[in-house]
């Protein structure tokens, strides 16, 4: 992991490195992560980046908005988040759709320089990660690739084929028959994890022969 504390080793990082942002997730429970400072956190959010080399490493907010910053990336990094407290869901969803889908909606008001189908996909990349393999993020390509895409180019919609890739890795994945499986599952452990919906998803799998294992 680089070292990041204090401004100047926060610019030498970005200096020397052509760093990627992936992504912004909150913490798993029991899981906490050293930021690049050398703080642990333990609880709320994380930036995960990539250096050159394809190393991982992270941040806290606050570190992650430095490093963002000196990136010259303004846009909002999107939040996966699916332990989404209700009641907040709601506030940023305003109208329509149940408390769980307004919890996603909340997710989405941070995304909204992305396409809906991206949003869609960038939150699905988590789940699967988490579904399939338990893990906070992707490890490789292409869903590593993906992410980093999504962010960069949050108003290109998607290729269509890219989602059906995805479709795929959790057909192959054993640890679940579907994302909605795995969410179903997770509800009934913890009424709090978001409804996540994939229409648009859905939508061009549905118009495949493939099985649609995200649903
Ligand atoms: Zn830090």
């Amino acid at each position: 992991m680089p070292n990041c504390r204090g401004d100047q080793a926060k610019q030498n990082l970005v200096n020397n490195n052509k760093l990627v942002i992936l992504g912004r997730r909150n913490i798993t429970q029991n899981n906490p992560v050293n930021c690049c400072c050398n703080n642990t956190i333990t609880t709320g959010q994380y930036y995960i980046f990539e250096e050159s080399n394809g190393n991982i490493f992270y941040t806290s907010k606050g570190c992650g908005r430095k490093i963002l910053d000196l990136m010259n990336i303004n846009v909002r990094i999107p939040l996966f988040d699916p332990l989404q407290n209700q009641i907040q869901g709601l506030g940023a969803g305003g109208a329509g759709g149940n408390d769980r889908v307004a919890g996603n909606n909340e997710v989405g008001h941070n995304l909204r320089n992305m396409t809906d189908l991206n949003k869609e996909v960038y939150l699905l990349i988590f789940l699967v990660c988490q579904g399939c393999w338990d893990l906070d993020f992707p490890q490789r390509d292409p869903l590593r690739g993906l992410l980093s895409n999504l962010i960069k180019y949050p108003t290109n919609d998607i290729f269509d084929s890219k989602v059906t890739h995805i479709n795929n890795i959790v057909g192959a994945c054993n640890n679940i028959n579907s994302i909605r499986d795995y969410i179903n599952n997770e509800i009934v452990n913890n009424p709090n994890f978001v409804d996540f919906q994939f229409p648009l998803v859905n939508q061009i799998i549905n118009d495949t022969n493939l099985n649609n294992n995200i649903n």
